[in-house]
């Protein structure tokens, strides 16, 4: 029969990228009762990734609040370096940390817009993707694991007049995650991404209406955002041996958008 390498034999260790609230806190929590061990990054929210951190403890797994803008290759490659040390070898990446800017349409973004934009949702997913290949793939030396990237139903609609450069990002997040889960398929490593709709979560007040989740509940088939733990779960499970035959997938998690 042959052997599942992202099974029992991976290492329970998780790098979450923007832990420190919404999707990527619920992910901490969820992945703590799941018997993972978390590494909680965040860009600017030190106390609130600490938090996060004690109620993995809490849960009576271990866990580390790590500081990285996942844009800074040199401040990610710390960030791998010191998960290692502290918490041992890497099992799973979820490439969470992501940003929107405020509503406009094209021709009045500016240049600056768009290389931040990039910097954070498409290079830093890539940045740490190739870094966890390098921990975890049996090709380097790893015992296997797995990767989750987030998406975005905006990539499947384009968001007119709304953020363009965001749909395009989350865009190239889903050709990445297919191109990698292909590459690393014999390697033991999973590379699957999950496509959340309308969240509950503080992203929306960036794009300048904190209200949106529910202002947009018209749009929804289930007429309700979503929350947080809901997409959790369907991150965990593919991190989970239970997707064990599941990589170069994109999980819509949208109410039915
Ligand atoms: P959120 O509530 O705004 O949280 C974003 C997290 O990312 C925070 O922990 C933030 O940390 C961190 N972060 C932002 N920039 C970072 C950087 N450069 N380096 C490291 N960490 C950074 O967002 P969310 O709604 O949970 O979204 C999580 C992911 O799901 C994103 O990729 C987003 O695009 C995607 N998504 C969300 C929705 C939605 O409706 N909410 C829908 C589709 C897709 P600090 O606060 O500490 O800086």
């Amino acid at each position: 029969m042959a052997t599942d390498r992202t099974a029992a034999s991976t290492p329970r260790v998780l790098l979450i990228t923007g832990a420190s609230r919404g999707i990527g806190a619920a992910t901490a929590r969820l992945a703590a009762r799941e018997g993972w061990d978390v590494a909680v990054n965040y860009g600017r929210q030190a106390a609130a990734a600490e938090a996060v951190a004690d109620e993995v403890r809490a849960l009576g797994r271990r866990a580390i609040a790590v500081q990285a803008d996942v844009a800074d290759e040199a401040q990610v490659l710390a960030m791998f370096a010191r998960v290692h040390e502290t918490l041992g070898p890497l099992g799973g990446l979820v490439n969470n940390a992501g940003i929107v800017a405020m509503k406009a349409r094209v021709d009045e973004m500016d240049t600056a817009r768009w290389q931040r934009m990039l910097a954070v949702n498409v290079l830093g997913s890539w940045i740490c993707a190739r870094e966890a290949v390098k921990a975890m793939s049996t090709r380097h030396g790893g015992a296997g694991g797995a990767i989750v990237n987030l998406s975005s139903v905006a990539a499947t609609l384009g968001a007119p007049g709304m953020y363009v450069d965001y749909a395009s990002a989350k865009g190239a997040i889903d050709a990445f995650t297919l191109g990698l889960a292909r590459e690393v398929a014999t390697e033991g490593v999973r590379v699957n991404a999950v496509r959340p709709g309308i969240i509950d979560t503080e992203i929306h007040a960036e794009s300048g209406d904190a209200q949106r989740a529910f202002k947009s509940a018209d749009v929804i088939p289930m007429r309700r955002p979503g929350t947080a733990d809901e997409v959790a779960q369907a991150i965990v499970w593919l991190l989970s041996p239970a997707a064990s035959y599941v990589t170069g997938e994109v999980l819509t998690v949208s109410g039915g958008r």
